[in-house]
Formats: C-alpha cells, sequence, structure tokens
C-alpha cells in the first residue's frame, strides 16, 4: 500500500464507520499491519493509504522501564492490549481525557522524517473493537494513550503537526514547506 504524505488533500478528510467486518475489512486489516511493519511505523491509520474507514493497525511495544512482571504499574488498557500486539482497531472512539497531559516527541509515517513534540492527554479512556476479537472499553495510559491519540486524529482528518504550539510548529516549518513542494512537483 501506497502512504500519503503531508499535503495530500485525504488526509484531511474525516472517515467513515465501518459497519460490517467481512473479508474485505480482514483483508485491509492484514494490508494495514504489513505496510506498517515493512515502513518500521507503529501505528498506520486507514486513511494514510487511502481508504477513508475508521480502522487502524498498531504495534505498541512494551514500555521499557516496565515488564510483564509488573503488570499492576500499567494501565488496564496496556494490560489487556499490549500482550496482543500487532492488532486492528475497528471504529476506535475516544470516550473521555485525562486532564493531566503530557509532552513527547511524535513522527508519523505522512509526515517523514519530521519529528516535533506533541502535547496531550496522559490517558484515555477508549472503546474499540477488535478485529479478530471483542469490543473492549477501557483506560489506557502510557504510550498507548499517545498511540491512540494519534491515529484516531488520521479518522478525523487531523495529523500531529496541527496539534503543535506556534513555537515547536515554527521549528518545523520549513520542513513542511518542502514536503509540500514535493507533493505538488508528484
Ligand atoms: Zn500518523
Amino acid at each position: 500500500m501506497k502512504i500519503r504524505i503531508y499535503g495530500d488533500p485525504f488526509l484531511k478528510k474525516k472517515s467513515r464507520f465501518v459497519d460490517k467486518i467481512d473479508n474485505e475489512i480482514t483483508a485491509l486489516g492484514k494490508s494495514l499491519i504489513d505496510t506498517m511493519f515493512e515502513k518500521d511505523g507503529i501505528g498506520l491509520a486507514a486513511p494514510q493509504t487511502g481508504i477513508d474507514l475508521r480502522m487502524l493497525s498498531i504495534a505498541v511495544p512494551f514500555p521499557k522501564n516496565r515488564n510483564q512482571q509488573q503488570p499492576l504499574s500499567m494501565s488496564p488498557g496496556e494490560i489487556k492490549l499490549l500482550p496482543m500486539m500487532p492488532m486492528v482497531l475497528i471504529n476506535p472512539e475516544i470516550i473521555s481525557y485525562s486532564q493531566v497531559l503530557e509532552s513527547a516527541e511524535e513522527g508519523c509515517l505522512s509526515v517523514p522524517d519530521i519529528y516535533a513534540m506533541v502535547t496531550r492527554p496522559s490517558s484515555i479512556l477508549l472503546k474499540a473493537r477488535i478485529l479478530g476479537g471483542d469490543t473492549f472499553t477501557l483506560e489506557c495510559g502510557g504510550f498507548l494513550a499517545r498511540a491512540v491519540q494519534h491515529e484516531v486524529d488520521h479518522l478525523d482528518g487531523v495529523l500531529f503537526v496541527d496539534r503543535l504550539d506556534t513555537e515547536e510548529f515554527s521549528n518545523i516549518k520549513n520542513k513542511l514547506d518542502r514536503l509540500l513542494k514535493q507533493h505538488k512537483k508528484r
């Protein structure tokens, strides 16, 4: 699958809900995972590949400072989902956000070679259906919370560069402009 790059109007589209999980959706889920790994990503939303459906693949690694021996220090979402990675989430929905915010560096397969600090709620209540599995509603913290917020943003036509403060944005503006120029040439 080809990845849409910054400047592609498709990345600004709001995607549609998946209403039936059929063979096509299952195959698409597999392609998302394959493409994500091929490009060394840890998340890939369907619209990044030109498909306007609310589904995404994700492969959040176990946190380095925490491990399976200390599952109690992890959020319920991490405890359930991290051992199942990679996975495809269908119609993910963020029901609520923590008031506590956290900043960390993010990048994106659709914004190649550009990284910036993004401030987001540090934990979320996530409802989603796992492709080939059940529907869950769980509190997710840690890097999982950030990765899911980043990917769900794609389903609403939002990129991490849209969430930067003025200073962070000005730091990467030249690089973004260069990407836009490349896009116009294609
Ligand atoms: Zn992204």
